[in-house]
């Protein structure tokens, strides 16, 4: 079997979060498993592209509306990244040194449309299209729909929620960037009065899977005006677990953290890259030390961090370390906080991916007060370091931290506010004086396999079962 993954993101060529690690991880145990996977990404103008060669192996035009665009793929071969990689280049639209921007209609229209351009002249064509989040949603549309197309109609295409307050709406004007279809079908890419390309994948994907069971279950009520939708196609929609790569999130090898460290040996692995962190961030070494990495969004509750962190920092007991960015009165809000807590609190504002690796191998316990996460894959990679996480009731963690009170392994508050977050944090540091205990979870976690294995194995199921509908 040849699967195709369709993606913005893929770890290590270009990542803003947990969907390049996914893309990065899945075909690499897809093709263990003796299925043939491939990734087609957009070719952008970032480090990992300046430090390779790749090979073109198409070269044409396109059209969006009566712009014509100048598009070649590249390739990059298998050895490196354990898959094959191709990628779009369109010099004026994605070779950009972002990922995203506010405009983004165009740029991922006319990706979607140079992957299925170049299918439709390959000879040996995937038997399965896997295409990932509302910027590849019109996909399956496309290959249903537009006249140009048809003859891709009988491949079975997946698309993966990653998230799914994303959804990629652009207004009924642009319709005409669409390569040509029977306009009576414009209802497929319609909800609420725009073209929505998450909704259009969701009608017409053969089959849509979200990152995790809690997740799919949760959408039902909560999808950012989906709700209804994903109720009626409940039928073709399934949830299945995130795994990490432990190859590259395994701390007895990562490049990237100050001292590596195997099961065996996890107090003095554990305690070189704390006391790394402390002495680079000016935070007490003997106090538990709380992480938080991530994008500063609602999704995260990031809005209430800046009064999470002054309450739980009063007594003066814990320290708390932040890595990430996102909304600047947030950003600024919990700069400011540096100078009130000097000594027991700091932050890197930005994206750094080596830093999140020591503190994933050097944090006590780690911060997760989301109100909406589909999976997470923030507390796997803690779990599998050995930091204890600290979250909320909600998506995929549901389905990986249990209470340490319902014999589990990690602090679980049940609503995301102030007084119940600080309460969480407060028992996790009464937790850290039993040392005993403390360093006994810590063996224990790092033990739970979250590997891709069984997760890659589900999609594989997953394909074979629409190939036998062929
Ligand atoms: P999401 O995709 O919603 O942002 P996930 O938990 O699925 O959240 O994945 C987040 C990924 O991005 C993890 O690999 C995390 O370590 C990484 N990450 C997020 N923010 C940063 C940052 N500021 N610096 C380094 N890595 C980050």
């Amino acid at each position: 079997m040849n699967v195709l993954h369709v993606s913005a993101e893929c770890y290590p060529i270009a990542k803003v979060g947990g969907l390049a690690d996914v893309v990065g991880a899945l075909p690499k145990y897809q093709n263990k498993l003796g299925i043939t996977s491939k990734v087609i990404m957009p070719f952008y103008n970032n480090t990992f592209i300046k430090k390779h060669h790749f090979k073109s192996v198409y070269t044409s035009t396109i059209s969006l509306g009566k712009v014509e665009f100048n598009v070649k793929i590249l390739t990059l071969e298998a050895s490196e990244l354990g898959f094959e990689l191709f990628l779009v280049d369109i010099p004026t639209l994605l070779f950009k040194d972002y990922v995203y921007s506010s405009s983004d209609t165009e740029r991922f229209l006319a990706f979607q449309i140079v992957v299925l351009d170049w299918l439709l002249q390959e000879q040996q064509k995937p038997n399965i299209l896997h295409c990932h989040d509302h910027h590849t949603g019109l996909i399956p549309f496309m290959m249903l729909q537009s006249v140009k197309y048809k003859s891709l109609r009988k491949i079975p295409t997946v698309t993966t929620i990653h998230n799914a307050q994303y959804q990629g709406w652009f207004p009924h004007e642009k319709v005409y960037l669409i390569p040509e279809f029977d306009l009576t079908k414009v209802g497929l890419l319609d909800w609420s009065n725009s073209i929505n390309p998450l909704a259009a994948a969701i009608k017409c994907a053969w089959k849509v899977t979200t990152v995790s069971p809690s997740y799919m279950e949760e959408l039902k009520n909560n999808a950012n005006g989906l709700e209804s939708l994903l109720s009626h196609e409940s039928a073709k929609c399934s949830g299945i677990l995130n795994g990490i790569d432990t190859h590259v999130w395994n701390p007895e090898t990562d490049p990237f953290i100050i001292k590596n460290y195997s099961i065996k040996r996890i107090p003095s692995g554990r305690k070189a890259n704390k006391e790394f962190l402390c002495k680079e961030f000016n935070l007490d070494v003997k106090k538990p030390l709380f992480a938080f990495i991530g994008r500063l969004v609602g999704e995260k509750g990031a809005d209430l961090f800046p009064e999470i962190f002054n309450t739980a920092l009063q007594n003066n007991k814990i320290s708390i370390l932040l890595l990430g960015s996102g909304e600047k009165e947030v950003e600024k809000k919990l700069e400011i906080l540096k100078k009130t807590h000097k000594g027991n609190y700091n932050a890197f504002i930005g994206y750094d991916e080596k830093l999140s690796h020591i503190i994933y191998a050097g944090a006590d316990f780690l911060l997760m007060p989301s109100r909406v996460e589909p999976c997470g894959l923030n507390q796997m990679y803690a779990l599998r370091y050995g930091t204890i996480p600290v979250v909320s009731y909600v998506g995929g963690l549901k389905d990986t931290v249990i209470d340490i009170e319902e014999n589990g392994f990690g602090f679980v508050h049940q609503k995301v506010t102030i007084k119940e977050v600080v309460k969480a944090i407060n028992r996790a540091t009464v937790f850290y004086k039993n040392q005993v205990k403390f360093k006994k979870i810590r063996t224990q976690i790092m033990q739970i396999d979250h590997s891709w294995n069984t997760s890659a194995k589900a999609y594989i199921n997953l394909y074979n079962s629409l190939n036998k509908q062929l």
